[in-house]
């Protein structure tokens, strides 16, 4: 297969804290336009691995590809910078701003300011908060929030924040999402919203990886499921595949 069809490859990621071995040996591909979910049971090291792979840790050894570049130990904002977007809970100062400021900003704590400034040194800066801010209102339509633009961050429910994340992420532009728990603390209604917009964003041609502790919501919605358990990959496939595999009934149940 062309490398864009695979467009992020882990291999042989290994990361220890202290004498705790987080993830040991965990290796998997990700398709282009797939919704894939990572499980396990608590512990097993799923946001160990997500945080090798968007930056925020350095595995001890291992390979992260996208897009057929080593992507290896660099800084989060690199990674970004290269289409692999993580969502980030909203941090305590940007509570005290509104929803659209929160959009305004968010390219650029993502990208990080060089990147920002190389994007739009060519365009006067009239025209590129004219275009940032239409690109923002767009996003918050596009996930049903507008009327909440100049609510405080700080004063949305919890799935509304999840949405906000999701909003922040997709301003820069990614080819692929990584979200840590995004339905956590998110009541029914808005989890079923949430999910039409992954499922239409996923549609529309990006690749979602999922880390998500319950199974049944990842079983349901995803056409592939990997398994961690232990700081390892424990199996991989469809639903049904993992569905009926003894080995996972056994690592969910043994914790
Ligand atoms: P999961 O997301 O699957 O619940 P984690 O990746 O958070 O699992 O954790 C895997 C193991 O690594 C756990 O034993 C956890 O306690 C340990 N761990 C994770 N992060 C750290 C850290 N920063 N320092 C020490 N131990 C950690
Ligand atoms: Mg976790």
């Amino acid at each position: 297969a062309d490398m864009v069809d695979v467009p992020l490859k882990v291999r042989d990621l290994r990361k220890t804290f202290g004498g705790i071995t987080a993830v040991d040996g965990a290796g998997f591909e990700i398709e282009k336009g797939s919704m894939t979910g990572l499980i396990g049971p608590n512990g097993a090291g799923k946001s160990t691995t997500f945080n090798c792979i968007t930056g925020t840790y350095t595995p001890d050894s291992g390979v992260v590809e996208f897009n057929g570049e080593d992507i290896t130990g660099l800084e989060p904002y690199e990674v970004a910078e290269r289409g692999l977007v993580r969502t980030f809970q909203i941090a305590r100062e940007l509570s005290e701003m509104t929803v659209l400021e929160n959009m305004m900003v968010a390219p650029m704590h993502q990208r990080g300011e060089a990147l920002w400034r190389s994007v739009f040194a060519r365009n006067d800066v009239n025209k590129q908060e004219e275009e940032i801010l239409e690109r923002a209102w767009e996003t918050l339509e596009f996930f049903d929030i507008e009327h909440l633009a100049n609510e405080y961050a700080g004063n949305l429910s919890g799935g509304q924040r999840k949405l906000l994340e999701m909003a922040r992420a997709l301003l820069t532009d990614p080819d692929m999402l990584l979200l840590d728990e995004p339905f956590a603390g998110v009541n029914p209604t808005l989890e079923e919203r949430l999910l039409e917009h992954i499922h239409e964003l996923r549609n529309q041609g990006y690749t979602f990886l999922i880390v998500e502790h319950d199974m049944d919501l990842i079983m349901q919605n995803c056409e592939k499921v990997i398994v961690m358990h232990q700081g390892r990959i424990l199996t991989e496939g469809t639903p049904e595949d993992v569905r009926n595999n003894e080995d996972v009934i056994e690592a969910y149940l043994g914790g």
